[in-house]
């Protein structure tokens, strides 16, 4: 790979190398260069990052592998920050932490990535089919639309005017271009022409501007029944997955980037162990989306850590990821971005940290990892983007997180916890009892609750927020009689009580408990979810009114209806609301039997 040797034009020698530490180099002599500007290291030209400048000595964190470095030699300047190309190309990729694109690097080179290796984040070559939007003559700015290209059956690319240009078009192209060729030139208001291509670049540690940010109000339909209902989560929310191994943090996830209600999906992945991320390197690619029968990668980006990567790529991996979506944000889509596992990432941040020997915070953990966390998660939302029309878009994110032993009490949950709004706490004993998804009830929260419920009570059903609240009501409730059965055993309770708990048996495994490998199981729309939910807890009000007129417990415990209550997710949706007007009739035919039979019998 000679011609990667060569310094690519705008590349200035900079300073000297003093230090090697594994993945951070400290160089003097880099008075010139700016905090997170990204630099060549030595003639091999890996990859690195300014993160600390005191004076003319600059700390920098390299993407590669160190080895073999030393003490003398240069250090080049590029002048630029750390940044993502953003452009057609993007969807369907597969790019490490600082986008280069890991197919290609494949390809070119086997498995292991090749030390200072040039090749554009995104393809030179291809062509697009760019359709003009605006008109020449057209006054534009920033966020309007040029044009757009069809890039996957599932997406349309927007190609936007960028932030910071703005003018009177002159010429606009009309047929298939590559990235880099122009596609629109404006006259700008002092006079000067400016050509733009497809491509624009961002630099990945600010968050891309918009006009306005909007307090999410809608929710992320999921058609996971414990996450929609108890937990839902907003178009622009943040959540977290904690939760230890075998959890189901995975299948959780899988089941978010096929299902939820957005339109482009940006995995970033943070595998501490090489197969964990060869898993979703193998799974991903094979996922349908089951909305269009397309593969998933069809509106996917994924952002891979792979083992043999250094740890600071892995930490330049999630802010990598958000420009992307910020991106596809700006066009008007709603993105959900999912960073498995922000655990990874902070233990990387937290390595780098050490190596600057900088004052250790709790459990070695730099004092700066909740600001840090938080400047990921804050780049979510929804928002009005830039553009005359006025159109919004919304980047949710969704964090997993792995603590050590499951113990949520260590430092990157906790500094999750203070900023998200949503938890989904897994826990292992429903996952050993092989309840999934193992969304503890008990533990998990979501701060969007009332205006989540708020829609879905207009949208769905008035009563939706009602029956949300009784659940939950009977769901705390139920871990306190059973700490009573626990106790002093079932029969100290009295049958109100154990029909309560006979209710809350209901509500676990007919309606929780929900299988994501079985083809209707696998997603409930809200509609369903609420006809389910009232289901179950009809038969509950009906069965106290039973007790009331003396109907025994165990002729109620022993309707016919109960197994039929265990069976309505696994009616398919077209078929759900005859399905449940039925079921409806026949639960209130078997209460009138058993209250009419027990009349008879007085
Ligand atoms: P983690 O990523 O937390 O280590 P996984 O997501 O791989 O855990 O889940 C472990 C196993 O649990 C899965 O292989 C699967 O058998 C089971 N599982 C998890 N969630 C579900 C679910 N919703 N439905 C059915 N099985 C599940």
């Amino acid at each position: 790979m000679n011609e990667t040797r060569t310094a690519p034009t705008g590349i200035e020698k900079a300073g000297v190398i003093q230090k090697v530490a594994g993945p951070l180099i400290v160089a003097t002599g880099m008075a010139d260069v700016q905090m997170y500007d990204v630099v060549r290291v030595s003639d091999k030209r890996l990859i690195g990052e300014v993160i600390e400048l005191r004076g003319d000595r600059a700390s920098i964190q390299v993407y590669e592998e160190t080895a073999g470095l030393g003490p003398g030699e240069p250090v080049y300047s590029t002048g630029e920050p750390l940044s993502v190309e953003l452009a057609p190309g993007l969807i369907e990729g597969i790019f490490d932490g600082i986008q280069r694109p890991l197919d290609v690097i494949y390809e070119m080179t086997g498995e292991r990535i090749a030390r200072g290796i040039d090749v554009p984040k995104l393809s030179r070559e291809k062509k697009w089919p760019f359709v003009p939007k605006a008109k020449v003559g057209d006054v534009v700015n920033p966020g309007d639309t040029l044009g757009t290209v069809a890039e996957t059956p599932a997406v349309t690319q927007k190609i936007m005017v960028p932030p910071n240009v703005s003018g009177t078009l002159e010429w606009i192209f009309d047929g298939e271009a590559t990235i880099v060729e122009p596609i629109a030139r404006l006259k700008q208001s002092d006079g000067t022409t400016i050509e733009l291509p497809m491509l624009q670049h961002w630099p990945v540690r600010k968050g891309r501007p918009y006009a306005e940010k909007v307090t999410p109000m809608e929710p992320m339909v999921t058609g996971q029944r414990v996450i929609d209902t108890l937990f839902p989560v907003a178009k622009g929310g943040v959540a977290a997955i904690p939760g230890p191994f075998g959890s189901g943090k995975t299948v959780v996830q899988h089941q978010l980037a096929k299902w939820a209600d957005a339109d482009i999906i940006v995995y970033v992945g943070c595998g501490e162990r090489g197969n964990e991320m060869t898993d979703v390197l193998m799974e991903f690619p094979q996922l349908n989306d089951p909305r269009t029968g397309l593969p998933l990668m069809k509106r996917t980006v994924l952002i891979a850590n792979t083992s043999d990567m250094p740890v600071a790529a892995r930490e330049a991996s999630i802010y990598t990821g958000i420009t992307i979506a910020e991106y596809f944000r700006d066009m008007g889509y709603k993105v959900a971005i999912m960073a498995d596992s922000t655990s990874r990432w902070a233990e990387a941040l937290r390595e780098m940290s050490g190596r600057l020997e900088e004052m250790p915070g709790e459990e070695g953990y730099p004092a700066y990892l909740s600001s840090r966390m938080a400047e990921f998660y804050e780049r979510a939302g929804e928002v009005i983007c830039l553009g005359k029309d006025g159109r919004t878009g919304a980047v949710s994110a969704i964090g997993a997180v792995s603590p050590p032993g499951g113990d949520t009490s260590e430092p990157v949950s906790q500094a999750t916890l203070r900023i998200v709004k949503v938890f989904w706490g897994l826990s292992s004993t429903l996952a050993y009892k092989r309840h999934f998804p193992a969304i503890d009830w008990l533990t998990s929260y979501s701060l969007y609750s009332d205006k989540v419920a708020g829609f879905f009570d207009k949208s769905v059903a008035p009563d939706w927020s009602k029956q949300v609240r009784r659940t939950m009501a009977l769901l705390s409730e139920e871990a306190e009689l059973e700490e009573i059965v626990r106790l002093v055993g079932v029969d100290s309770l009295s049958f109100k009580d154990r029909l309560s708990l006979e209710c809350t048996r209901s509500l676990r495994e007919d309606f929780l408990h929900q299988d994501a490998f079985n083809p209707v199981d696998t997603y409930t729309s809200p509609k369903k979810q609420h006809d389910m939910l009232a289901a179950i807890l009809a038969w509950y009000d009906k069965g106290l009114q039973a007790l009331e007129d003396d109907v025994p417990f165990s002729r109620i415990t022993s309707m016919k209806i109960i197994e039929k209550l265990g069976r309505m997710k696994y009616v398919r949706e077209d078929e759900f609301s005859g399905h449940i007007v039925t079921l409806r009739k026949e639960m209130d035919a078997e209460f009138m039997a058993l209250t009419e039979g027990e009349q008879a019998d007085a």
